[in-house]
């Protein structure tokens, strides 16, 4: 495992095709399923460890946000990882920078609880892609709305390379691999997997008991409040551009978002076709 710090040295990575895994850090196996997956189907495997603070909102947690740079060099390591880009704030932006912003996928659902947020991912993304020159680039669903995001920017910028989306790792009792689970106390941790638990009960009221879709969404955000959650969505969208839909029509995915105390858990799940 090579570690990079400074965009000029992303070069020569030596011959075949280049994968690539931007994350910020704090790593997980579901960071590590995405690096072993692109272990298979590349030459070589660059991934980046950058807690970039174009995507934090004020008042978001920037400054808290875990940073564990010798666990996540091990972690990389072991996933098969080549060459792991660790840039400074101070190297990614000398200055103000262009920004990418995506529309009309940015206005809701993360978008509306965070605004500012995806152009902070596409700007950082669309620089990493630049610095990298990757021939396909790995994502995970578990942020969906965020591979709708980049899969738009890609098309609209025509950045050539390939998108991957890869399915979302859990803990044993269902709760999605965060960075941010840390930051629960014991007793959130033992609430927190009713969200997935939820996605799964309204996907069966929905696609196979044939539940109208407004009354299962409100009975499912009804009893997150119950669990102690405060859920700032939780609603049924079209998978690949996430538009609302009233009604079940595949695609499609049951998409949430809901804090537990100061953290703030998401989760999506897709709907049988
Ligand atoms: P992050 O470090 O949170 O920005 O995540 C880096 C990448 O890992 C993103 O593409 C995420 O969607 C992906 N990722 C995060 N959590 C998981 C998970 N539990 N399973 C699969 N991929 C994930």
């Amino acid at each position: 495992l090579k570690i990079v710090r400074r965009i000029a040295e992303l070069d020569h990575f030596g011959r075949g095709r280049v994968g690539f895994v931007p994350t910020m850090g704090a790593l997980h196996d579901g960071h590590a399923s995405l690096m072993r997956t692109a272990r298979g189907e590349c030459d070589v495997l660059v991934a980046s460890l950058f807690v970039n603070p174009l995507q934090f909102g004020p008042g978001e947690d920037f400054e808290r946000y875990p940073r564990a740079e010798a666990n996540d060099s091990e972690i990389a390591r072991n996933a098969g990882v080549d060459v792991l880009f660790i840039p400074t704030v101070q190297e990614v932006y000398p200055r103000r920078s262009t920004t990418v912003s995506v529309p009309e996928l940015t206005d809701r659902w993360e978008g509306a609880y965070r605004p500012g947020h995806f152009d902070g991912v596409a700007t950082v993304v669309c620089k990493l892609f630049n610095m990298v020159a990757p021939d396909v680039a790995y994502f995970g669903l578990k942020d969906l709305q965020q591979c709708a995001v980049i899969r738009r920017m890609v098309e609209d910028l025509n950045i050539r390379l390939e998108l991957r989306f890869c399915a979302t790792l859990r803990e044993a009792d269902g709760l999605a691999m965060s960075s941010r689970n840390a930051y629960l106390t014991v007793d959130q941790r033992a609430v927190a997997p009713l969200l997935y638990r939820q996605l799964l009960g309204t996907a069966t009221a929905i696609a196979s008991d044939g539940q109208d879709v407004d009354s299962a969404l409100a009975e499912a955000r009804m009893s997150l409040e119950m669990a102690g959650f405060v859920p700032d969505y939780f609603a049924l969208v079209s998978t690949d551009d996430l538009r609302p839909l009233d009604e079940y029509s595949p695609p499609a995915s049951l998409i949430a978002a809901a804090r537990l105390g100061t953290t703030r858990l998401i989760d999506n799940l897709q709907l049988p076709r």
